[in-house]
């Protein structure tokens, strides 16, 4: 069955070898997220060229997306490597504090005790503990343990309502962006971007690092920080995606704020022809069992229906008991979740306009296909632009993106309801036509006597812009 929902798998202890990624590549993964929160660069570079050998040992293209850590605030290490903070209690954040104890803890970011006042709420350990701020003296942060628990090592810290100064990329994320753009990562997402500043910057280091390699790769912002939600639509113009990054986010936001915001920020990204993931906890108790809550299931099932372009796996594949079974979950419940979609092509159609001729195509292919019914829409494309465009519309026919660039067929990987084949394009056009039509064929997804709607540039052979639709019935050629 076609899937249309892609899925993003982030791999780590428990999935790097290459048994168990070409396991997980089989039962659907369609882009690999390498964590650089996580691991040396060597680490990355090892996974990548594991990566690269089961997609092809899969015969599939297969997407990389490079994670950068971004500016995470940090406290240090404790002298026994945890602690126990008590309800009540006062607690230290002390910049200047070397190894930690009962008393008070280091912090990674200097600068934290300039970004608060007297009653600011820190959230610890992805907001399981939560202190106040009483008073900040120095470079000292007093504050009283409302919810304690147990504090381990270069835990994260959040302030509720966003706020911190710290900029996005850190000296350690330019030199993540040198190390995946070695190896051509296809996409880089990056962490805690407050504005389209920080996305034009990251692009420009990406760009520079990639240029040795003819490389660039797509940009996600992971949205995950309160000053995000404001920005959203600038930051979406600066990027080519986003990352619904709920792990943060809901600390920073409040949890309950979360799903109408990720309905929200889907259905933005679609409407300005940008991907969206929706990531972290869809499958959370999968780490320990085989099988889901019931609470997870619908949960990745409403981010399909939201209109996601991929899920997303975390600790459930990194770390987990069960990485293999994860994603043939997932992929099961993304296939039931898309019989429900409700088609409402022609709403997408009323009011649009346009000024370029490649976009124009690329609706002019959807509204012929949903109209005559054809059974594949095929798009012969040099950069995948035609095939994303048209993939922003819920369209109940698959389409595919036929193109002569290996580097198109990995970052079509993420596009919702776009799959992929490798086509050389010559400058015949009737040359082109048919062996798009066997090569279809030969995939066995049309047959003899199929309509399908196929759209290219002229002249062909170069690249520039889709401005040419053709129904052809297979077979014709
Ligand atoms: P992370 O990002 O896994 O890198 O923290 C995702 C999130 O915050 O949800
Ligand atoms: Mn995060």
């Amino acid at each position: 069955m076609h899937r249309a929902t892609k899925i993003v798998a982030t791999i780590g202890p428990a999935s790097s070898d290459l048994d168990t990624l070409t396991r997980m590549i089989l039962a659907g993964v369609d882009v690999v997220r390498l964590n650089f929160s996580h691991g040396s660069a060597q680490d990355h570079i090892d996974r990548a060229t594991l990566i690269r050998e089961a997609a092809s040992k899969c015969g599939r293209e297969v997407a990389i997306m490079a994670d950068l850590q971004g500016p995470k605030i940090r406290v240090g290490k404790f002298e026994n490597g945890k602690v126990q903070l008590v309800k009540g209690a006062p607690f230290i954040l002390d910049s200047d504090c070397p190894l930690g104890n009962d008393e008070r803890v280091g912090l990674d970011y200097k600068q934290l005790p300039r970004d608060l006042k007297p009653a600011d709420v820190l959230l610890l350990n992805d907001g399981l503990i939560v202190l106040t701020v009483d008073r900040v003296i120095g470079n000292a942060i007093h504050t009283t343990v409302k919810i304690g628990g147990e504090l381990s090592n270069n835990k994260g810290i959040n302030r509720q309502g966003g706020g911190l100064t710290a900029p996005a990329l850190s000296a350690k994320d330019m030199d993540d962006i040198k190390t995946a753009m070695a190896f051509q990562a296809d996409y880089l997402a990056v962490s805690f971007p407050k504005c389209a500043t920080d996305m034009v910057m990251a692009r420009q280091l990406a760009n520079i690092a990639g240029e040795a390699f003819h490389h660039k790769p797509l940009l996600i912002a992971k949205i995950e920080r309160a000053e995000a939600i404001p920005a959203l639509q600038e930051i979406l113009d600066a990027s080519d995606g986003i990352m619904v990054a709920r792990g943060d986010l809901a600390v920073e936001v409040g949890n309950a704020a979360v799903p109408a915001l990720q309905k929200r920020m889907i259905k933005m990204a679609r409407a300005s022809n940008k991907l969206a993931i929706t990531a972290t906890q869809m499958m959370e108790s999968m780490i320990f069992n085989a099988v889901p809550t019931r609470a997870e299931v619908s949960d990745v099932a409403n981010a399909v229906l939201d209109g996601t372009d991929a899920v997303m796996t975390s600790a459930e594949t990194a770390t987990g008991k069960y990485p293999v079974e994860t994603v043939e979950t997932m992929a099961s419940v993304c296939l039931e979740a898309e019989k429900y979609e409700s088609y409402k092509l022609d709403a997408d159609f009323l009011n649009v306009t346009f000024n370029r001729i490649d976009e124009s195509i690329a609706y002019g292919a959807l509204f012929t296909a949903y109209h005559l019914r054809v059974k594949a829409i095929a798009a012969l494309t040099e950069s995948g632009s035609t095939a994303l465009w048209m993939s922003r519309h819920n369209i109940d026919i698959p389409i595919y993106a036929l193109t002569p660039s290996k580097a198109t067929e990995r970052k079509a990987a993420l596009y919702r309801n776009v799959d992929t084949f490798g086509l050389a394009q010559t400058n015949d056009r009737e040359e082109v036509l048919k062996a798009a039509q066997d090569l279809l064929l030969a995939k066995g997804v049309v047959q003899k006597g199929d309509r399908i709607v196929v759209t290219w540039g002229e002249p062909m052979g170069q690249t520039g812009g889709t401005n040419a639709l053709k129904i052809m019935t297979i077979g014709e050629y």
